[in-house]
This record gives C-alpha cells, structure tokens and sequence, in this order.
C-alpha cells in the first residue's frame, strides 16, 4: 500500500465462534508533497448480515435454476413487451428459442401466429392467469400437443413479466385419442352386423391417428393360399385377393410379426426372392398381423405411395392394438356365428318336434316348444310361472319331484319313465319322459323331452280287457266243448254203422255213392269232433302223463298199415325206412301215436304225387342222444314265412275263402302240446311245390 499508493477495498472474515463475522475494509493511502504514502486510513464496515443474505439468494437463485431444469415442464420468463428473456433447459431442448429470445412475438413470427401469441400473452397480464391446449411444431418440425399456463409476474416497482409453463401433453392425447378409437371399434363391433362394415369404422377411426388413405385388411385362406381384402381403399391398386406367396401381406402372415418396409428393406426383400412385386410399390408399407391363438388369420395394412416418412414406430403400436381388437372380434364373431347357428338348429328342431321339450331350472320351467305347450294346455308363459311339478297328476308328484332334483344333481337314475299329467282342461294325460341334466345358462338345469301316450295307454289298457275276455270266453268255450263233444259224437255211430252197412249192400251206383257220401262226411265230422275233444281236454283238464317203454318201430308200423290204403288210393306211395326193428322209447305212447297220426295225414292230404315216406333214425347232438322220427312228402309244401303259424290253432296255409284243403287246422296245435308234454321237439323243414318233412324229436 505504501509502494503501490492505491487505494484498496478488500473483504475480510474474521472467524468466531458464533459465526463468522465479515468486514469491508477500504485502505486509503495518504499521501504527501513528494507523492508518498505516508499514512494509511483504514475505515471497516460490518457487512456480515448483507453477507449473510447474499449467500441465502445465491443459493435460492441455485435453486430455482436447479428447478427450472429439472421440472418435465417447459419454462419461459418474458418481459413486458412479450419477450422471451429466459427458458429452462428443457424449452430449448423441444423449441428453437435462440430464435425466439429477445424477439417480440412479430419479430418472430408471421402475422396469424405473432396475432395469436399476444393475445394469449396480453391476456395473461389481464387476467392474471390463463391456461389452454393448443399445437406447436417443435424444434425437429414434429407437430406435438401442448398445454400451456401463462402467468403475470409482479414486481413493486417495475412492470408486470409474464411466465409461462408448458407440459408437452402429446402422449396423453394419443393415449385418449387411443382409448377414444378403441372405444369407437368396439361399440361398432357391438352394434353393427357385417365385418366389411366394421372393417369401415376401423379405417375411419384408424384415420385419426394414422394415414388411412392407402388401407386394407387381408384375410388368409389357407386351403387355397390366396389372401382376400376386405374393404379395400386405394389411391392405385384394386385387389379383391391375390396369392399369399410372395406378397408382403404373405410375408407379414408368414413371419407372423409386423413389418414396417420401407422403398430400401422393398428391394432387399426383393433382390433375396422372398417377395414380388404385387401392385404398385409403395413408399412406404406398414402390415400387422391379426391373430387368433397366436395363428396369424390375416394381416392389416397401410401404405404410402408419397411419403417415406408417413408411418414409424408408433404408428405401427396403434395398428397392432387394432389389429389385436379385431382379432378378439373375429373369434367372437365367429364363436358366436357357430353358437347361433347350432341354436338356430336347436330351435327349429325344437319348435318343429312333434313332442314336448321343455327345461327346468331350481323349482321353475324356464323353456318349453309348441309342443309342451300343446300337451300341458298351459301357454309357455302359465308354465314359467309354475313349479315343474305342478303340472304332475298328484300320485306321481312326489316321484317327479325327487327325480327332477336328483337329474339337476346329476345323480345316477333312470333317464326314462311313465306317468300321468293333468292338463289346464283337468284331463289326465299319460306321458313318457326321458330326461337327462344339463347346463343351462352358466347353472344345472333338468332337459326332459315327453311324448303323449295317453292313446297308446288306452290302447294296452283296451287289449288288457279283450284278452281277459277273450280268456274267459275260451274257457266258456273248452268248458262247452268239453260237455258237448260227447253229446255231439254219440249220434255219429249209428249213422256211420248205417251208412257203412247201405254202402256195402246197395248196388245202384247212384246210391252206393250217397251211402259212401254220408259215410264220409260222418267220418270227417267225427274226426274233427276228436281233435275239438282232444283240445279242450288238453285245454281244461289235466292230463296225466303215464310213461311207458315201448318200441317205436311197432307204432311206424301200426300207422303204414292204417294209411297205406288211403294213400294207395290217392296214387301215392306210403313207405318206411329204418335200419332197426327195435327202437325203444320211454314216453307217453298214446301221444307219439296221435302226433305220428297227424303228420302222416297231412302228408297224404297234401300231396298228390310222389310219396311219403316215416323214416326212424337216433341221432348224437352234444352227448345226447335222439330217436328222430321224420314224415317226409312229396306235396304242395309249406312256404317259410307260414311255417310257424300252422302250429296254431285254427291256422292254415291257406286261409280265408280261398281255402283248398279241408281241414279244422287244429291238429298240428294239438302235436305241438302234446310234444311240449312230453319234452319232445317237433318241427318243419319244407320247401314249397317241393314238399314238407314234419319231425319228432324225443330224447332218449
Ligand atoms: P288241418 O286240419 O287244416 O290239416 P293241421 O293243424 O293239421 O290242420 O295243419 C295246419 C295246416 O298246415 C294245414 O291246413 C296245411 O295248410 C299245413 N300243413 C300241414 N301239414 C302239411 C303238409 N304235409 N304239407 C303241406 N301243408 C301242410
């Protein structure tokens, strides 16, 4: 100081305890004639208190820089004449505002913007506050959303600056937007029929958040390869379909993922072979998939034929959340399609069956067809009022009741069964039920279907009461026969002994032949007198069974010699034929004789040429042995399907007025008892205009 000469103000920090203490301390040299410092004047200032407060602004000056940058909001300071005079960080990186700074809004911008910006701004300032949306191109020439709140900053003694802050709001809009879209879709998908006119919406509302101008959505058929477009809306191609190969909509289904193509990943595509050139080429192609279950089923598309730069990232995030509603669509569209053709099937079946289908659920009917409707004589809607059982005749209600639970159980039981309704008219009605559990409407419910037997009911219960009648009458009938027959044959005797005697002693031949006429229609009249006998005391009384041992060869024989004349003088020959002449059987020998009878009497009834022939063998069947008796003919024979009718009573082959054979028809019925007495077996084997063998089977 005393060298230099000059003054010197300098800040001095005293250290304490208490806090450090600061001074301003000026140096005042003094100096004499000879220009030299001789004295020094030291005056200090305590400046520790203006210290202290400059320190606290400097660090809240940090602060609010510190703030301002760190905020996602933009922030802008004008000046009174709407000057930009400082932005945070963030500002500059979104807008140029080198360009704005200083500048009045007409400085920089033209006319309808700078118009706009100072009102805004101006507006500020009055009111005080403002907030509003608006859009701004930002530094990279990106349209983006903003909202922005402009403030007037007071000052005591100066004018008014204003403030601003600005959120970039794009994302959120386009969230809405989304939401907004999506929303749209699906009400679409709700309300409209076609899918062409849902494919519309999408373009439309697609349209709001992507370049729709070049739009289609391409659906694959993987029988035939060929992709078919639905709605199509192009500037330059019309393609209703076209083959998958090749293609990019091919070659996005293919890969399964979307692709964004521009004229550069084109002519790779291109050069490597996996796709051609279909329609015009694009700037740019942006396709995404629509899948269901992960299987891609299509593609939608986008394309530009002017700008390269139309559709990015996002762009391609939109498509595919369409992409994936329409998916969702599509399987419910078809889904429901099925459900509704399968109910369409359901229905008309239901409403066209002629029988009752109804279904229960809890206590209640909650559907029935026309049907059940008709057979009830309740309306559907009387019936949906009523608990199922209701409509049950009251001796089956308890058993409708618990099988009507135990079917919504699912428990095991039977699924069909008879019982009685009382329509609304008070009728009793029968009525088969088969019923089985099923689901109905997401809950147990009992599907029963019920057919209208009440005719077939009265029906059984008509053949119940005729048949019991029918049974009594036959027993009036045996019982009658019983005491007539008696009655009836005694007569007989004189007249056969009379007409025998006037046969053999006449000898006009006119009436020789009236003696033998009567003598035969006696014989005939008698013969079935026997059979009618031999029935009703099979029928009614009970015959014992008195076995013997005999040998069967005697009783052919017996038969031979009494129908060898009869058969001579019908021009047919009667033989036997058997390799024993002692076949010995234990049985009830009366009966082998009537049956044996009987079959040798048909067989010379019905034959007019050939023979007849009882053949006697023992045959081994599994151990057992048999003695087979057999009459076989040359006749008429028997036609298979009346082979079992003739064991009958009263039943021919040939019935009815056209009958040529006399007979009663009961003589074979009379064989068959006697057979199932005797354990034995008789049967047919014949062949029509061949002849008949008529077999006795008896066991050993
Ligand atoms: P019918 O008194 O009428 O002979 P049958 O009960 O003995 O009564 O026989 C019933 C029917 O079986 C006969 O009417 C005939 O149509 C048929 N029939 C029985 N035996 C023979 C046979 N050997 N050849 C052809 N038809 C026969």
């Amino acid at each position: 100081m005393f060298e230099t000469g000059i003054e010197k103000v300098i800040e001095v920090k005293v250290p304490n305890p208490l806090g450090d203490r600061y001074y301003i301390t000026t140096i005042t040299p003094i100096k004499n004639n000879e220009n030299r410092v001789t004295l020094v004047i030291c005056s200090s200032k305590d400046i520790t208190e203006r210290k202290r407060m400059e320190e606290a602004l400097s660090e809240s000056e940090a602060q609010i820089k510190a703030f301002m940058n760190y905020v996602p909001a933009l922030i802008m300071i004008k000046d009174k004449d709407f000057r930009p005079i400082f932005s945070n960080e963030a500002l500059k990186k979104t807008f140029p505002f080198e360009k704005w700074e200083n500048k009045t809004p007409y400085e920089t911008y033209e006319s309808d913007l700078a118009d706009y910006v100072y009102k805004t701004d101006k507006e500020a300032i009055e009111e005080g506050s403002i907030q509003y949306e608006d859009t701004w191109e930002d530094r990279f020439g990106r349209v983006r959303n903003f909202w922005t709140q402009k403030f007037r900053i007071d000052f005591p003694n100066k004018e008014p600056m204003l403030g601003a802050i600005i959120m970039d709001i794009t994302e959120r809009k386009r969230n809405e937007e989304i939401l907004n879209i999506q929303y749209n879709i699906a009400y679409a998908m709700a309300t409209v029929k076609s899918f062409e006119e849902v494919i519309d919406v999408v373009r439309i509302e697609l349209g709001r958040l992507v370049d729709t101008k070049n739009f289609y959505v391409a659906l694959y058929d993987e029988k035939t390869g060929m992709l078919h477009a639905v709605n199509e809306r192009d500037e330059k191609d019309n393609l209703p379909s076209w083959p998958a190969e090749k293609s990019l909509t091919g070659y996005v289904i293919k890969h399964n993922k979307t692709m964004l193509i521009d004229n550069e990943e084109f002519n790779r595509l291109i050069n490597s072979g996996e796709v051609d050139v279909i329609g015009e080429p694009s700037e740019i192609w942006l396709g995404v998939p629509i899948r269901i279950n992960e299987k891609p089923i299509g593609a939608i598309c986008v394309q530009s034929y002017e700008r390269e730069d139309l559709y990015d990232e996002t762009g391609a995030a939109v498509l595919e959340m369409i992409a994936n509603q329409l998916s969702a669509y599509i399987e419910r569209k078809t889904a429901i399609d099925k459900l509704s053709e399968s109910e369409d099937k359901f229905r008309s079946f239901a409403e066209l069956a002629p029988f009752a289908i109804m279904i229960y659920q809890g206590d209640y009917w909650v559907y029935t067809n026309p049907a059940g409707e008709s057979i009830t004589g309740y309306t559907a809607e009387e019936l949906y009022k009523q608990r199922y059982w209701e409509v049950v005749g009251s001796k089956f209600t308890e058993m409708i009741k618990l099988r009507g639970k135990q079917r919504q159980a699912k428990e095991l039981m039977e699924s069909s069964y008879e019982f009685s309704i009382v329509a609304k008219d008070g009728t009793e009605k029968w009525v088969y039920l088969t019923g089985r559990p099923i689901t109905y409407l997401g809950k147990p419910a009992g599907f029963i279907s019920v057919v209208d037997i009440t005719e077939r009911k009265m029906m059984e219960r008509e053949l119940i009461e005729a048949k019991q009648k029918a049974e009594e009458m036959n027993r009036i009938k045996s019982y009658f026969f019983a005491n007539m027959s008696h009655e009836l044959r005694t007569p007989f005797m004189p007249i056969m002994g009379y007409a025998e005697l006037l046969a053999s002693t006449l000898s006009d031949p006119d009436e020789k032949e009236m003696a033998e006429a009567i003598l035969f229609s006696s014989r005939r009249l008698t013969e079935t007198l026997k059979n009618v006998l031999d029935l009703t005391r099979l029928e009614f009384d009970k015959i014992e069974i008195v076995k013997t041992n005999f040998n069967l060869i005697l009783i052919i024989n017996e038969i031979y010699y009494l129908f060898k004349e009869t058969a001579k003088k019908k021009g047919i020959e009667l033989k036997t034929n058997y390799t024993t002449d002692i076949l010995m059987c234990y049985t009830e020998e009366q009966f082998i004789r009537e049956i044996l009878t009987n079959f040798v009497s048909n067989a010379i009834k019905f034959t007019s040429e050939g023979f007849v022939e009882i053949k006697a063998e023992i045959i081994t069947e599994n151990n057992t042995e048999f003695i087979v008796i057999c009459v076989k003919d040359t006749g008429i024979g028997i036609p298979q399907k009346k082979q079992a009718v003739i064991w009958d009573e009263f039943r021919q082959v040939s019935e009815g007025t056209t009958r040529n054979f006399q007979g009663s028809g009961l003589g074979l019925a009379i064989v068959k008892r006697y057979s199932e007495m005797i354990d034995a077996e008789v049967y047919v084997e014949s062949e029509e205009e061949k002849g008949s063998e008529f077999y006795l089977k008896i066991k050993l």
